[in-house]
């Protein structure tokens, strides 16, 4: 493998996983990224004295993080300390309520028994079993390519299937031990984290209420940049090449192997290809017509889209963790999932996450200002007009409004919306989207798009369309089981 050439589309998360890895081995690894800088999705927008994670926020599953490092022979704490967040985050109700999930397990279970008496013991099971389901996730479905059924037969998933009731949603198997709507909203929210709803998503992704309220959520010193430049760095370290301003414009195909591409209209050799920007932007523009997969993009469940908003304000607001999540009426939270989901239409009244960072690190706004982000999910492939951007910021500012007491309009120093049509242009996103495919069990394992090509034996893919799927922690993994893949092939 010594001196293969290869080419690797888009300089994301899951891109700059796999660079280094291969770099190690020996590969000549040729980086190409239209944007100017590393992190795709992860990217950072400085403008006016305030500095923006645009997209990850939620540092979470540190281990897989620090398992890279260490694969690549290095410690993460040699290039950024993260510090674990208390409280956790902050949950806002329009009744006024709030609860605030903090690090100490005795208070949460306080909280859950003054909702619903009774349910502190069942939170203890729940999270027990959350643990259970994480630890066999981890150690199996999340390190490895599936290619075909058969792979799940001697999977301890498949084991526990039974006693988990696997094929209940994650909603139904929430709303059998907690019957409290305020409950099962703290219990469910973090959905959206997996591109999908409490009621598409299988109840194996209950592991995620063992993330964020039993390990727990981390901040990275100086925010999610500083885990996009240490990746970036220890590939330059391993010798990977990166171009930015590049853009691959074809793949070129000769007998069943990908032989060039077409960079910024000028031609590369590659002995082989990973595709890291979105599966179908390369399968659909990338690819000649004759060599693209079968795959119906309309049957698909793509994860929704974030509409986002990044405003500087200049003055420090009340009431605000460093995550805030503001949940709309029982009704209203249902349409808002629908109209992700099911109707495809702006949401009327969603849910609406608040990221305020400069409460935790204060070198990402001015001195006495707040740096705020604002994440609404909904659908993606909507007609992204002006006024639908004006009509959600309105709405978003007066959620903020309410859940701070303070008056927000005159104090914006800076703003900036970005939503389909950004992505579309930033990442060649499909429909705008955000999170790739989402998880539901049909779009899980096995059933999700396949890692290598099936005619185009160089030609593999990696990132939240593929295995094992979306958010940062599970794309880095994508990156470490596409390298092994590319190590199978030279075999
Ligand atoms: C607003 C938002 C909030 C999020 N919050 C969290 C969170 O809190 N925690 C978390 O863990 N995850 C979060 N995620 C999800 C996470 O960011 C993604 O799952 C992950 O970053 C995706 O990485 P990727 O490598 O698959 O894709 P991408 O980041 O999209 O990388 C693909 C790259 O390919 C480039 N590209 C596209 N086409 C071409 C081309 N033709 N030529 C060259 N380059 C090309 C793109 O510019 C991009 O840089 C969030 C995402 C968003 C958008």
């Amino acid at each position: 493998m010594r001196g293969k050439k290869v080419a690797i589309i888009g300089a994301g998360i899951s891109g700059l996983a796999v660079a280094p890895i291969l770099a190690k081995k020996g590969f000549e690894v040729e980086v190409y990224e239209k944007n100017n800088q590393p992190g795709g999705r992860a990217m950072v927008l400085e403008d006016s004295g305030f500095k923006f994670d645009m997209g990850p926020s939620w540092y979470m599953m540190p281990e897989i993080f620090d398992q890279w490092f260490a694969k690549l022979g290095r410690k993460r704490e040699d290039y950024f300390s993260i510090s674990k967040l208390n409280p956790n985050y902050r949950l806002f109700f329009p009744d006024d309520e709030k609860i605030t999930i903090t690090t100490d397990w005795d208070e949460l279970e306080n909280i859950f028994e003054k909702y619903e008496p009774g349910s502190g013991v069942r939170l203890r099971k729940y999270l027990d079993e959350s643990e259970e389901k994480y630890n066999v996730a981890v150690d199996k479905y999340l390190s490895m390519n599936f290619t075909s059924l058969w792979q799940l037969l001697d999977f301890d998933l498949l084991r526990k299937a039974v006693v988990w009731k696997m094929w209940r949603s994650w909603n139904e198997h929430v709303c059998k031990s907690f019957k409290n709507a305020k409950l099962q909203k703290v219990l469910l929210w973090p959905a959206v984290f997996l591109g999908g709803s409490p009621k598409n998503l299988p109840s194996l992704y209950s592991l995620m209420s063992h993330v964020d309220l039993q390990q727990g959520v981390f901040y990275p010193d100086r925010g999610f940049q500083s885990l996009v430049q240490a990746m970036y760095e220890v590939g330059t370290e391993e010798g990977v090449n990166y171009s930015f301003n590049s853009e691959v414009q074809k793949i070129h195909v000769k007998n069943g192997k990908a032989v060039s591409l077409v960079v910024n209209d000028s031609i590369k050799e590659v002995d082989l290809v990973i595709g890291s920007a979105d599966y179908q932007h390369i399968e659909e523009h990338l690819l000649p017509n004759t060599e693209k997969q079968f795959i119906n993009w309309d049957q698909r469940v793509l994860g929704p889209h974030t509409f986002c908003i990044y405003l500087g304000i200049s003055k420090q607001l009340h009431n605000l963790t460093h995550h805030n999540y503001y949940f709309q009426e029982d009704e209203e939270w249902d349409d808002h999932f629908s109209a992700i989901f099911g109707k495809k239409q702006w949401p009327k009244n969603p849910s609406v996450y608040i990221c305020c960072p400069s409460k935790t690190d204060n070198q990402v706004a001015p001195k006495g200002q707040e740096n705020i982000f604002m994440l609404i999910p909904v659908a993606s492939g909507l007609n992204d007009t002006n006024e639908e951007r004006e009509k959600l910021y309105n709405y978003s500012i007066n959620i903020l409004e309410k859940v701070t007491g303070d008056s927000i309009q005159d104090h914006v120093v800076f703003k900036k919306i970005i939503s389909h049509r950004d992505h579309i242009e930033l990442y060649n996103a499909f429909q705008g989207n955000s999170l790739g495919l989402a998880q539901t069990l049909l779009q899980t394992g096995p059933f999700r798009l396949k890692m290598r090509h099936p005619n185009i034996s160089n030609l593999f893919y990696t990132g939240h369309y593929t295995q094992p799927g979306t958010g940062t922690p599970i794309c880095v993994r994508s990156g470490e089981i596409v390298a092994e893949e590319v190590m199978k092939y030279y075999e």
